[in-house]
């Protein structure tokens, strides 16, 4: 299993996975501009497989369209609410325990509403976590921005990749921590993973206002 990471534009992160021994790839979220990444696989003879997407938003998807003239056997994977606003086709729909095969390799797919109602979160072959705009490296994705919904970013935060192994890698959407990727139980103790609920964040948050009144 290998993943190549690419930097796209100001701080995007896109993604080739790729099967050496069979050959084939897969672009997650290809951005404004794919090109590094079609190199990339050109560079290395894969056939492009899936072109993925991990939400809707244009910085993660405006170059589907492209990939997917140029290149018309790949197939595009989303989820099912933000498939529907890619304005193209979506050839393979994904939800929570769905099961692609890259090659050799295993792409388990989780729906991790909150950034977006159809969010997804990609584990490749045990061993990484692709998370879109769910979760950076010390923090996670924005909840104020369209089709954003604080309570669920919270179960999902909570429900779901907090109950993800601690060994897992995390490559997130956007360049904003620290470091580039980590892994996810290095990850686990921020603060944001810690709220156990919205009413606790709220509270917190109430505490601080008047503390800084007072
Ligand atoms: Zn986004």
């Amino acid at each position: 299993m290998v993943i190549k990471q690419i930097k796209v534009g100001l701080d995007n992160f896109s993604y080739v996975i790729y099967c050496p021994i069979e050959e084939k790839a897969a672009i997650v979220d290809p951005g404004y501009d794919a090109s590094k990444a079609l190199e990339f696989i050109s560079s290395k003879n894969l056939e492009l497989e899936y072109i993925i997407i991990t939400h809707y938003h244009s910085d993660h998807s405006s170059d589907c369209q492209r990939i997917k003239e140029s290149l018309p056997l790949s197939k595009i994977v989303a989820s099912e609410s933000d498939g529907a606003k890619l304005g193209i086709d979506v050839d393979i729909t994904v939800s929570d325990g769905n099961r692609l095969q890259l090659g050799d390799i295993c792409l388990d797919f989780l729906l991790t509403p909150g950034h977006t109602p159809g969010g997804i979160c990609i584990i490749v072959d045990n061993e990484a976590v692709l998370t879109g705009d769910t979760l950076f490296i010390g923090d996670c994705g924005r909840t104020d921005l369209s089709g954003g919904n604080l309570a669920q970013m919270f179960s999902t935060l909570h429900e779901k990749i907090m109950s993800l192994a601690d060994h897992l890698i995390v490559y997130p959407g956007h360049n904003y921590g620290s470091q580039p990727f980590d892994t996810l139980g290095k990850q686990k103790p921020n603060f944001m993973l810690y709220f156990k609920d919205v009413m606790h964040l709220i509270r917190k948050l109430l505490c601080v206002i008047i503390f800084l009144k007072t």
